[in-house]
């Protein structure tokens, strides 16, 4: 049978473009289909936008540090549409970026809604193009629970274009969206709080990590409500009233819903070819990302395990390679996967969390910490303190755990998951000579551990 393509990929998004480009650069045949913007959730309402954000709520502080150095820093004002506006145009430049990736990869792009006719053929526009494999990369969407009100909120994606910046606002939920918002939305001068439902945020990352970032975050002006459930929000005018299944309220001008995101699958006809999802409606896969029909495949969100672009990104090399190449399977390494959360100060961290390494290690394991004021608030005054710790499996010496919470911990600990992947030593660690003055040099020069566990 002849197909119009070897690929037809469904998503360009972070996984989907990876996959069409590097597919078509083993000379494979492949077309993506695209519905809303090209790159993905990461280059329009993820990554890259609230990375910019997140730069732009960093500036008051730097203009107030900038006093104990000498500075005198007059006349602050901060401009709301200066901010979205020069982002919208970073984005279309990104947008523009990928069209030409695509066509000079020889992918070809078709703008609309892509659905399954059956498992050879896709419906887009009208038209209908079939394929030897399909691959679905079609990511996820913030998602709002259901109860009353929750018309009167927002997600991340409309909190990039908001008309005005709010006075107040509340961010529901507990987990990277919402803390890394609550940064964003404290920094350029809200009156924020974060409300979560449970004991401690940022549940799944390091307990220390999960208690410092506790006591910074009000410092930096956003005020936690734990322990907290949501009942209802009733509007009145422009303001939003927060009613807690205690009985208490809270008024915001403007509420963000930043409790998790669901695979895209609804809007695929997946019925048609009997394609298997999960409990979240995540497309199941095998290890080489193969769905239960052969020549169907997913990756990135869509598979609701991992949600990182890096990850799409690199499961998108995989597919390409196993697919279109005589080279040996490629199988992504999920151990050691580094990350940071952009809330300020960053998180980063890379490899087992002390717990995970009890339940895997116990009496097996020394732990090294530190807790100091960073260099530059030594003059600033600032109060703010930077933490690390890393997690050593005594019997072999081997690291097994980096956490931190400090400026820049994202980009001190990508290096860091270079050499955990290399199974690294604290003994390497303290080999390594530290480059001073930074903080990074603290953890080559963790002599005494702090407990055995
Ligand atoms: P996506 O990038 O979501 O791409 C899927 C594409 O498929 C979309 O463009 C969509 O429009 C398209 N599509 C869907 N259905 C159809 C259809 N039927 N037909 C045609 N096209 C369709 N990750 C990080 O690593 N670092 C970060 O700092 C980070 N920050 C984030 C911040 C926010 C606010 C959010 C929401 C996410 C963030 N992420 C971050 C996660 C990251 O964006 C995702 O993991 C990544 O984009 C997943 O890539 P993907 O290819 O699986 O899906
Ligand atoms: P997460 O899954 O990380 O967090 C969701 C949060 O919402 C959790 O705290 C959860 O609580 C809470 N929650 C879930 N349901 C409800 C509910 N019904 N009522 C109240 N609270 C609820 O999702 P996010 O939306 O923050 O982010 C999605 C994913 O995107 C992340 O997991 C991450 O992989 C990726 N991302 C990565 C970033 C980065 O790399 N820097 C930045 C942003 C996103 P509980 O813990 O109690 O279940």
């Amino acid at each position: 049978m002849q197909y119009d393509y070897d690929l037809y990929v469904i998503g360009a998004g972070s996984g989907g473009v990876r996959a069409a480009r590097i597919s078509a650069g083993y000379g494979a045949k492949v077309a993506v289909a695209e519905s809303t913007f090209l790159g993905g959730t990461c280059v329009n309402v993820g990554c890259v936008p609230k990375k910019l954000f997140v730069y732009g709520s960093h500036f008051h502080e730097e203009f107030e540090d900038a006093a104990g150095f000498g500075w005198t820093v007059d006349a602050k004002k901060f401009d709301w549409s200066v901010l979205r506006d020069n982002k919208t145009a970073e984005i279309e430049r990104l947008n523009d970026i990928y069209r030409g990736l695509l066509s000079s990869a020889g992918v070809d792009l078709h703008e609309g809604k892509a659905t399954f006719v059956d498992t050879h053929t896709i419906s887009l526009n009208g038209t209908q193009y079939t394929a030897e494999k399909i691959l679905i990369a079609t990511g996820g969407w913030a998602v709002v629970p259901e109860f009353p009100g929750n018309e009167h909120v927002i997600t991340s994606n409309e909190a990039f274009y908001l008309p005005s910046f709010p006075n107040k606002v509340v961010i529901v939920g507990g987990g990277y969206i919402a803390v890394e918002f609550a940064g964003i939305f404290a920094g350029l001068g809200a009156d924020t709080t974060l409300v979560y439902r449970g004991p401690l945020f940022l549940r799944n990352f390091d307990d220390s990590i999960r208690n410092f970032i506790k006591d910074e975050l009000p410092k930096k002006g956003v005020k936690l409500k734990f322990e907290t459930q949501v009942e209802a929000i009733e509007r009145q005018g422009d303001t939003r009233r927060l009613v807690f299944a205690d009985g208490n309220t809270m008024d915001a001008d403007l509420v963000l819903y930043a409790t998790g995101r669901k695979p895209n699958t609804a809007n695929l006809n997946l019925e048609s070819v009997g394609i298997e999802l999960g409990r979240n409606s995540e497309v199941l896969v095998n290890d080489e990302y193969q769905t239960n029909v052969p020549n169907i495949y997913a990756i990135g969100d869509v598979t609701d395990r991992i949600q990182l672009t890096p990850v799409a990104i690199e499961e998108g090399m995989c597919i390409a390679n196993d697919l279109f190449t005589d080279k040996p399977k490629k199988h992504m390494n999920y151990n050691n996967i580094p990350t940071a959360v952009f809330c300020q100060p960053n998180i980063g961290t890379v490899g087992l969390t002390e717990s995970q390494a009890l339940e895997q290690h116990a009496g097996d394991l020394v732990i090294f910490e530190s807790d100091f004021k960073p260099m530059k608030h030594t003059l600033s005054k600032r109060d703010e303190r930077t933490f690390m710790k890393m997690i050593v499996r005594r019997s072999d010496d081997v690291v097994i755990g980096i956490h931190m919470v400090g400026p820049d911990a994202g980009e001190i600990v990508q290096g860091l998951a270079v050499a955990m992947i290399a199974g690294a030593t604290k003994a390497q660690f303290d080999a390594t000579v530290g480059i001073h003055p930074t903080a990074a040099e603290e953890l080559v020069t963790m002599r005494e551990y702090s407990r055995e566990v």
